[in-house]
């Protein structure tokens, strides 16, 4: 199957994504001052974005990964499963925590909540996308690169159906790849 002709509109080239990344490390390293931070990334959206952001920002941390699901089939969301947690202790540390979107607001705040009950001395958001006119729980993410509009999107680690996370920039399925899956 050829990817690219299910691609309808690209929304972000591999350039952009990457000069607004480097904006966004450079604010987390002056925010956190120098201070140790555990980078808490979602899987499995926001496995590419974390892997480019953290190299960018020049602070100590260490790196711990939970996987959750929620869009378990298509575009429809489900109850929050806990597939993988984490494997380090967050006790009286700064967590950075890390996802690809924020649609409803379901995902981070749970996970947020689940983290928080570990006593970490900090807990911040950040994400590559919001989507404020998906929200139906309140939740603002202190980290955020770009809104996106009330459409789809894929690639950049973002999937549909577990498929188009490696396409190298962000963009908007054709109707036809939607139904065809
Ligand atoms: P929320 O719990 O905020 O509704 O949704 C968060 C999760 O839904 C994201 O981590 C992502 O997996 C999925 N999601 C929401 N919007 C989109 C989208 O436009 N494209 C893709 N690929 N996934 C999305
Ligand atoms: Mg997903």
């Amino acid at each position: 199957m050829n990817y690219l002709s299910d691609i309808k509109e690209i929304l972000y080239s591999p350039r952009d994504i990457d000069e607004r990344i480097q904006g966004l490390a450079k604010q987390i390293q002056t925010d956190y001052n120098g201070e140790d931070v555990v980078i808490i990334s979602i899987l499995k959206g926001s496995f590419i974005f974390t892997s480019d952001l953290i190299r960018y920002i020049n602070l100590r941390l260490t790196i711990d990964f939970i996987h959750v699901s929620s869009y378990r089939e298509g575009m429809t969301s489900k109850e929050l499963i806990i597939n993988k947690g984490l494997s380090s202790n967050i006790n009286n540390k700064h967590v950075l925590l890390i996802d690809d979107i924020i649609d409803t607001g379901n995902t981070l705040k749970q996970v947020k909540e689940i983290l928080t009950k570990e006593n970490p001395l900090s807990i911040k958001t950040c994400v590559l996308y919001n989507k404020p006119s998906g929200r139906k729980v309140e939740m603002v993410a202190d980290y955020v690169a770009y809104d996106v509009g009330n459409y789809f999107i894929v690639g950049y680690g973002l999937d549909y159906n577990e498929k188009y996370r490696n396409l190298p920039f962000v963009g908007i399925l054709r109707e036809e790849a939607i139904t065809k899956i």
